[in-house]
């Protein structure tokens, strides 16, 4: 009997636009077992078809590892004329690849449950069209059983992620910090840049703290004294962070230094129609980390939506974001934390304060993004949503960002306290 998959207290909607994006964008994993009953469905009779390749094998001549094919326009090659997938159409939904089955959806571990999140690179999440995430729970089981018969493993028996190094948490403690986290994005008095100033707070915080009591059982800093010192940190937190971000000192020379070549992982697309024109070749992507390093002149275009513009016209504040921008970084920002998207296996395995403080990355990431974008005379509220997009795209998802380089950068922000400046920084 599969686990139950549980939703988040976030209202957060969706259902397929049919919009074709997710089908022309990604390059999908295929393995030999799907490999085997697509090539038994019957397709060498569709006349759109004959003579193309169903599967590109990936990794060199030697590889057994395939993907599914593509066309000239980029289209996967079983998207049909009526942007209709073909297999779908023919054959149901079970007769697709694992992951275009499960795309946007991310199901992620929990302990006695699977949480359920989605991917903000679907516009459809982005602009919340659709059904409530509760009314697809049902099928999310599906796909959570077939994950759970894949790997021969539950959530049950999926470790929580440590707090930090070997400061281990049970998963009850886990959602306890989780449900406190997201009520401080809940709280939409403050704007969202400060939320995120006070979540750093309380996580640089939370980094002292001893939750074993030192080995004595009587201090440990769990169950309901957890709860209680969260909610001495985040009343506390109203205190001690600034109320604007100009009374943040701005992001140091390493800070930015440090912060600009990971903005790149998070804006770069190196697959489909988006792939930008600096992720065509090897030498192209080298010379725009440097670029990227050295932070002077034009931004090199990783992907296709960044505009002809310089790094210095990114550091410009943007007007006031509208209260629409606003509530799709907080759902963003819930929908990640209370899935659990934002550490353990769904990111590169990260403990729990370092995959929150990644995720304020991200926010700085996609604000930056969202200057740049704005530079081609687009609207701010369509600067954030395709800024969001893409960073979350490659949010949990970018290998590039699951290197102990990316980790170390990461960790460096951290311990130098330029997080919470580079948030007020790009998030103003
Ligand atoms: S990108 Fe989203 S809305 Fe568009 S086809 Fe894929 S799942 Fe549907």
């Amino acid at each position: 009997m599969p686990l139950p998959v549980r939703s988040l207290t976030v209202l957060q909607n969706w259902d397929c636009q049919g919009c074709t994006s997710c089908c022309r964008q990604y390059h999908v994993a295929v393995s030999a077992e799907e490999r085997k009953k697509i090539e038994a469905q019957g397709w060498e009779n569709e006349p759109d078809l004959q003579g193309v390749p169903y599967f590109v094998r990936t990794g060199g001549w030697f590889s057994s590892e395939y993907r599914l094919n593509h066309r000239p326009d980029g289209a996967c090659v079983f998207l049909g004329p009526d942007n209709r997938c073909r297999i779908h159409v023919k054959h149901g939904s079970a007769a697709k690849p694992l992951p275009c089955r499960i795309y946007p959806y991310s199901l992620v571990p929990a302990g006695d449950h699977w949480k359920l999140g989605l991917r903000f690179a679907c516009p459809s999440a982005v602009e919340d069209r659709g059904r409530p995430l509760t009314e697809h729970l049902s099928e999310a089981r599906q796909y959570a059983a077939v994950l759970e018969a894949l790997s021969g493993t539950a959530a049950i028996t999926i470790p929580p992620p440590p707090l930090q190094g070997s400061q281990q948490i049970t998963w009850s403690d886990l959602a306890r910090i989780v449900s406190a986290i997201s009520e401080v994005f809940a709280e939409d008095i403050d704007t969202i840049e400060r939320r995120w100033r006070k979540v750093l707070f309380v996580v640089s915080t939370l980094r002292q703290a001893k939750f074993d009591g030192d080995g004595d059982p009587q201090k440990a800093i769990v169950g309901s004294r957890l709860t209680e010192l969260l909610t001495i940190l985040v009343d506390a937190a109203e205190d001690e962070v600034p109320e604007s971000p100009d009374d943040v000192p701005p992001p140091s020379w390493v800070g930015r230094m440090v912060f600009r070549p990971v903005a790149a992982l998070y804006a770069r697309k190196d697959t489909g129609p988006d792939r930008g024109s600096a992720q065509s070749s090897a030498f192209s992507r080298f010379a725009s980390a440097i670029q990227f390093a050295r932070g002077r002149g034009r931004i090199p275009r990783t992907h296709v939506a960044i505009p002809q513009t310089t790094f210095d016209v990114a550091e410009q504040p943007l007007d006031e974001l509208s209260e629409e921008a606003e509530s799709l970084l907080t759902r963003w920002a819930r929908v990640k934390i209370e899935s659990g998207q934002f550490c353990g296996p769904t990111n590169f395995n990260m403990a729990v304060w370092d995959g929150l403080e990644s995720l304020a990355v991200a926010f700085a990431a996609a604000m930056w993004l969202t200057r740049v974008l704005a530079t081609d005379g687009r609207s701010v509220d369509d600067a954030v949503k395709t800024a969001v997009r893409i960073v979350d795209d490659n949010y949990g998802f970018n290998p590039l960002l699951g290197r102990g380089r990316q980790k170390f950068a990461l960790n460096l922000l951290g311990k130098r306290g330029e997080l919470s400046k580079l948030v007020a920084w790009y998030g103003k």
